[in-house]
């Protein structure tokens, strides 16, 4: 097989990947904030990963993929001002921070689930890790990379020669006040240093004990000190939107590279944003960028309500390179639910291997496609030779990376939701269940059969797949 190629952000270049220990992929992506419901933009930056997770697994590599779930600290500016998202979701709401953050965490795996995302092998809290954070900062203090103000504790970026690296940024040439810092705390020294640990905030619901008095820790170090709680100080691959590159990021590895002296992420790979094309969502929202605090976002719910099948904005996601935008449209997802219909018909019309292909054909088919997928994550190019190809063979030999549900959809096992007596979200399980036999994921298979059972269903196996039905009480 060609090697896998990625694009890293760090070098800017495209680079041969490898774990560094030959075998298995130590992988991190920033998780959601759950103050909300995930809205499709972000859900995009989640398909481009999971398409990355199966891609690593295709080429044979064990992977341990973590993924953090932000449930504090994550305030409404970059520049560490504002409300934190979680507070003002609870006040908004009328519910306790806690509530919000189970209630929108269990959304977006829904979510996830509905669009074939596979679930990261830990999803941890960052509420749940506030010791590690405490002890990461305490590191960084020893080693002279704080300081202390009436607000909190700064890293201390001047402290940092490596500052700004993964983002270009040129600390000297930042003139004060040039990035937006609307943060007024008079013991600032720059504008690019950044709160670890919260101390003046007497009114926030969420407090813990620190050696610094009262507080919460800050959104950055929170990725630091989970990724390292969970796969050690070297990170293979660092995962996340193109939003994060100049902030947040950029303090994830000041903080990470500060405290242990060594590199904090071998690779760093970044989606492009969902774009909404103007006139896409005729009357609801402005065109640009897609934004949960500007509240005109598109939810996977709200496709579902408009009669559309998630994996056709699955398919859609595809159809664009990850480092392009992609604007979307209901016009486009209309082209996406037609020509995901015409793969699942597909077997219906040539048959299992009615394809007319000779075997040098498809295993040249099967080279190009392989190296389109190798080559940072060509998955437009791959799909387009895949329709080309017009082979239901080649499509369900591929559907492991591209999560399409290619064999079951094709046999009319799963029918497209709105269309099953099973609640979308039952079936969508039922299809993971499909996917991880498949995979051989033994484990997981059992663990999904367990949580459709929880919802009151049995679980049978048949030679078409799972077979759910409602449990008769
Ligand atoms: P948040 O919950 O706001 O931290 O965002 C979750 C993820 O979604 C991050 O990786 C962001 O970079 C990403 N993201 C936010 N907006 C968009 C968008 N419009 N398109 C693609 N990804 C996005
Ligand atoms: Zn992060």
């Amino acid at each position: 097989m060609t090697p896998l190629v990625l694009h890293n952000t760090l070098t800017r270049a495209k680079e041969e990947f490898a774990p560094a220990d030959g075998h298995h992929v130590k992988m991190y992506c920033c998780g959601p904030t759950v103050y909300n419901y995930a809205h499709i933009g972000n859900l995009r930056t989640y398909v481009f990963e999971d398409i990355l997770h199966r891609a690593l697994k295709w080429h044979g590599w064990g992977l341990t993929h973590v993924m953090n779930i932000t449930d504090v600290g994550h305030m409404t500016s970059d520049a560490d001002a504002g409300e934190d998202k979680m507070a003002k979701a609870a006040a908004r709401e009328n519910r306790s921070p806690w509530e919000i953050a189970r209630f929108y965490e269990d959304a977006f795996f829904r979510d996830c689930a509905r669009l074939n995302i596979i679930r990261p092998d830990v999803a941890p809290r960052a509420t749940e890790h506030v010791p590690q954070m405490i002890a990461l900062i305490q590191r960084l203090e020893r080693e002279g990379f704080t300081y202390r103000t009436a607000e909190g504790i700064y890293f201390d970026t001047a402290k940092d020669a490596d500052y700004g690296k993964l983002a270009g940024l040129n600390l000297g040439a930042q003139k004060e006040g040039a990035r937006e810092d609307v943060n007024t705390d008079p013991g600032k020294r720059h504008p690019a240093d950044f709160i670890l640990w919260f101390t003046n905030k007497p009114t926030h619901i969420m407090q813990w004990e620190s050696p610094w008095g009262t507080g919460y820790p800050g959104w950055h170090i929170e990725c630091s000190a989970m990724s390292m709680e969970y796969l050690g100080e070297t990170l293979d691959i660092h995962g996340g939107g193109i939003d994060h590159i100049p902030v947040h990021n950029t303090n994830e590895i000041a903080q990470s590279e500060c405290a242990t002296g060594h590199i904090f992420a071998r690779f760093w790979v970044h989606g492009a944003f969902l774009t909404l094309a103007s006139g896409a969502v005729t009357g609801r929202t402005a065109a640009g960028k897609m934004s949960k605090s500007a509240e005109n976002f598109l939810t996977v719910q709200k496709l579902i309500d408009d009669s559309f099948d998630p994996l056709a904005y699955r398919y859609l996601c595809l159809t664009a390179h990850y480092r392009s935008e992609l604007a979307f449209s209901y016009d486009s997802l209309g082209g996406a639910t037609k020509a995901l219909g015409k793969i699942y018909e597909l077997r219906a019309r040539v048959g299992e291997s009615g394809d007319g292909l000779s075997d040098a054909e498809y295993a040249a088919l099967r080279h190009a496609i392989g190296e389109a997928i190798n080559d940072d994550l060509n998955i437009p190019k791959a799909v387009g030779i895949l329709h080309q190809a017009n082979s239901y063979r080649l499509w369900r030999e591929f559907d492991p990376i591209l999560g399409l549900d290619i064999e079951a959809r094709s046999r009319a096992e799963l029918p497209a939701p709105g269309t099953e007596a099973l609640p979308a979200e039952v079936a969508a399980l039922a299809r993971q269940r499909d996917a991880a036999r498949q995979a051989r994921d033994y484990a997981r298979s059992d663990a999904l059969r367990a949580q459709i059972e929880d919802m009151g269903y049995t679980v049978g196996d048949s030679p078409a797949g799972t077979v759910v039905k409602k449990k008769l009480l």
